[in-house]
């Protein structure tokens, strides 16, 4: 019989390992670019007013802590669903698109997973290389046996390597599940133009794939909420059947409230109910039920114009400030580091500034300098501010050098 201490012991890897370096650093000096969240100028985190204002609506409305149906508050999921594609009232009603809510975007990963490995025989997941570093281990606890990366960066030039993506999934077998980054690729930050969104379309048609897209930082890839799901809508537009599952965590800074929603699109409708019901066993298997005030109070401001408005102006203002910091960093860099072009620094969209360093450079960035990040060199832009990128720009021309 195994006992609890012949388990083979692990360490934390990833996130949470330099996490907690972070947090037992005593230096003043630590600048903490770990995880994607929002914090303000002084290195604080942030919460949108909205949101605040939202959740206390929520509290005070709240009469009864009763259980929500597995697949969570159906008006929410709709919503959200709405966010992706626009006006989905006929596909809505005609059962061709549906939504369920989730326990952030890791949860419609891994709904979706389950989903797709019990009743659609996937057995091969496909996911970018790079990637977020949960794509491969949500499938494989799913019961998928075999996941592969495709070639998605080329690591020398810091671009995509489209070629090679395409060449990938276009030898991939029927039915492999391919995830893609709908917008601000996380940690590259290189998203696809219009055109190559196009080509990946027609390979997964004619291959007879099945695209999982995840889409984490609608908004902050460009600016703009709409722009940032084209590739969502065009692929819906090119009759494509295909999940996609939705983080609210950046979006309206939430992230502990865990809340998301699991979009799928099917050509068909007529069975919407019973494959509702498969979604829902899978729930009931794993949490049962989803928790309620996050999907609350998201739900208190899709569905309230003033405060749709005023979540949607605010938003746009951190996309903007994102923006600003990218540019100040690339100056900093370009001052400090002159040997070096970058570039890319303001051509890589979204949360994340990709530096492409080496392990041991990320080691000496932490030890020397107490500067925090994840491997590559994967930098959260909001964990700079314009007393910190100075320091930070310094700190990686000593490590360059
Ligand atoms: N997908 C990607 C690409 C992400 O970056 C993240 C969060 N870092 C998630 C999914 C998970 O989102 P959540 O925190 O809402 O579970």
């Amino acid at each position: 019989m195994v006992q609890f201490s012949d388990i083979p012991v692990v360490r934390h890897v990833g996130y949470i390992e330099v996490n907690t370096a972070f947090q037992n650093d005593v230096s003043p000096l630590k600048v903490d670019l770990i995880y994607g969240t929002f914090k303000s100028e002084d290195g604080s985190n942030y919460i949108l007013p909205v949101v605040k204002r939202a959740e206390n609506m929520v509290v005070n409305d709240t009469l009864s802590h009763d259980y929500l149906s597995p697949a969570g508050i159906e008006s929410f999921s709709k919503l959200a669903c709405r966010l992706l594609l626009g006006d989905i009232e006929n596909l809505w009603n005609d059962g061709k698109v549906f939504g369920i809510q989730s326990i952030g975007g890791t949860g419609a990963l891994k709904i979706g997973a389950e989903f797709l490995a019990q009743h659609m025989n996937c057995t091969t997941v496909y996911y970018p290389d790079p990637s977020w570093e949960m794509h491969g281990s949500i499938f494989s606890f799913s019961g998928f046996q075999k996941k592969i990366q495709y070639r998605y960066m080329n690591r020398e030039t810091i671009e995509i390597d489209f070629e090679g993506f395409c060449e990938d999934i276009s030898n991939a077998s029927v039915d492999s599940v391919v995830i893609l980054h709908a917008c601000g690729h996380n940690p590259s930050g290189l998203d696809l133009s219009k055109e190559q969104w196009r080509t990946v379309a027609e390979i997964m048609k004619e291959r007879k794939l099945i695209p999982f897209f995840d889409i984490a930082y609608q908004g902050i890839a460009s600016g703009d909420i709409e722009e940032d799901t084209w590739a969502v809508r065009h692929f819906h537009s090119e009759g494509i059947e295909f999940l996609c599952a939705q983080s609210f965590s950046k979006m309206f800074t939430i992230y502990n409230e865990r809340v998301g929603n699991l979009m799928i699109v099917q050509k068909s409708g007529h069975n919407i109910e019973s494959l509702k019901i498969h979604f829902e066993r899978i729930i009931r298997s794993i949490y049962s039920s989803p928790p309620n005030h996050g999907a609350r109070t998201i739900l208190q401001i899709l569905s309230n114009p003033k405060l749709y408005d005023e979540w949607s102006s605010s938003f746009k203002a951190i996309a903007a400030r994102i923006i600003e910091l990218r540019k100040a960093l690339r100056k900093a860099l370009e001052e400090e580091v002159a040997f070096k072009k970058w570039n890319h620094i303001t051509d890589q969209k979204g949360m994340f500034i990709f530096l492409n360093l080496t392990d041991s450079q990320v080691e000496y960035l932490r030890n020397f300098h107490h500067i925090y990040m994840i491997n590559c060199g994967r930098v959260n832009v909001s964990g700079l501010n314009f007393t910190n990128i100075s320091y930070v720009a310094k700190a990686i021309n000593d490590t360059l050098r």
